[in-house]
C-alpha cells in the first residue's frame, strides 16, 4: 500500500543519517568507535557543508546529552525515539556518564536489523553483557532487554502500543527522564508528533525533550521552559578550540552553503522538572 511505501522510505532513513555519521567520523570530525559495527563502508564523499552540518547536530545534541546526565548525576532514564542505528549509548558506556537505563525504539524492521549487529559484533554486545546482572538477556527478533540498554520495536504513531512496551521494559516514570527524538518527528503528521510530545509530558513529571528539526515545525504544549537555537547559533556557541580543527579538516568553497543549511535546521529542548533539579538552566 501506499502507507508501506512512506513507511519505507522513512525507515531508510536510518541509514541515510549513519551513512554521513560514518563519513565524517571517518575525516576526524568527532570521534565515534562504534558507527563502523552499523555501517562497515565508508562509502561516497559527502560534501563539506554536509559533514559540518551532522558535526553541528552530534556535538549540540551530545552537549545537551551530556548536561542533562550531569544535572540528573545519571539517576536517570534516556528515551531515544526513532534511535536508527544511532551508538550513544556506547559512548556513555565508555564515558562512564551511563543512566540507570537507556531505552531506544524504532519500527520493528530497523530494531531488528541493530539486534543483529549487536549480537554479532563483540565491541556491541560485550558492555551490554557486562552491565548484566544475570546470565541471560531478554532477546526476540524485535526487542532486546539488558540492565541498561533496551531497544524496542514500535511504531511512535501508535502511543498505547509504545506504552505497554516501555512499561514493559520496566520504565519508571517518576525517574528524570531524557527524551531525544534526532530527525523523526518530521516524518510524522504534525497532529502525530504533538500527540507524542504531549503523552511525554503527561506521563513523565521530571523530563527533558531534545528534539533536532527543521525550524519550522516545533511545538510546545504542556511543557514548563522550551529552548530553540538555530543551528547557525549552535554552531557558533559549540567550543571555538575543536570549530578551528574541523574547519581545518576540508576546504569549504561556499560558506554560504553550510549557513543556509545551519539555518534550516535547530536544536530544541523543553523541561518539565517536578524534582526541582534545576533543568531548565541547562
Ligand atoms: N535518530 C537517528 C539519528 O539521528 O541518527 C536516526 C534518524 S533517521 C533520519 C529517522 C529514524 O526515525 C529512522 O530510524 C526511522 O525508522 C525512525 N522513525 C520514523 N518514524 C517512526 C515511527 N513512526 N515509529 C518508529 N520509528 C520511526
Amino acid at each position: 500500500t501506499d502507507s508501506d511505501t512512506a513507511d519505507e522510505a522513512v525507515r531508510a532513513t536510518c541509514d541515510d543519517a549513519s551513512t554521513c555519521k560514518r563519513f565524517a567520523t571517518s575525516k576526524g570530525y568527532w570521534t565515534d568507535l562504534y558507527v563502523q559495527y552499523f555501517v562497515r563502508q565508508i562509502g561516497e564523499r559527502k560534501a563539506p557543508e554536509i559533514n559540518r552540518g551532522y558535526y553541528g547536530r552530534v556535538r549540540g545534541m551530545n552537549l545537551l546529552i551530556d548536561a542533562f546526565l550531569k544535572k540528573t548525576q545519571c539517576d536517570c532514564q534516556v528515551v531515544n525515539l526513532g534511535a536508527g542505528l544511532d551508538t550513544t549509548f556506547w559512548r556513555l558506556k565508555d564515558e562512564n556518564i551511563m543512566p540507570k537505563k537507556f531505552f531506544e525504539v524504532d519500527f520493528p524492521m530497523i530494531v531488528a536489523r541493530k539486534i543483529h549487529h549487536i549480537k554479532t559484533k563483540p565491541p556491541l554486545s560485550k558492555p551490554l553483557i557486562e552491565t548484566h546482572s544475570t546470565d541471560s538477556l531478554l532477546l526476540d527478533g524485535h526487542s532486546l532487554d539488558s540492565d541498561r540498554y533496551c531497544i524496542i520495536g514500535a511504531d511512535l504513531r501508535d502511543l498505547p502500543a509504545l506504552e505497554e512496551k516501555l512499561k514493559k521494559f520496566q520504565i519508571n516514570p517518576e525517574l528524570p527522564t531524557l527524551f531525544l527524538s534526532e530527525c523523526v518527528l518530521v516524518y510524522m503528521t504534525s497532529e502525530q508528533s504533538s500527540k507524542l510530545v504531549n503523552w511525554v509530558a503527561d506521563t513523565f513529571p521530571t523530563t527533558m525533550f531534545i528534539n533536532y528539526e527543521q525550524k519550522e515545525r516545533f511545538l510546545s504544549a504542556g511543557w514548563e521552559s522550551v529552548n530553540a537555537l538555530d543551528m547557525m547559533t549552535v554552531y557558533s556557541v559549540l567550543p571555538r578550540e575543536d570549530v578551528t580543527r574541523i574547519e581545518r579538516l576540508e576546504f569549504l568553497d561556499e560558506r554560504e552553503l553550510l549557513q543556509q543549511l545551519l539555518q534550516h535546521y535547530c536544536i530544541c529542548w523543553a523541561v518539565k522538572d517536578k524534582l526541582s533539579l534545576g533543568e531548565a538552566s541547562i
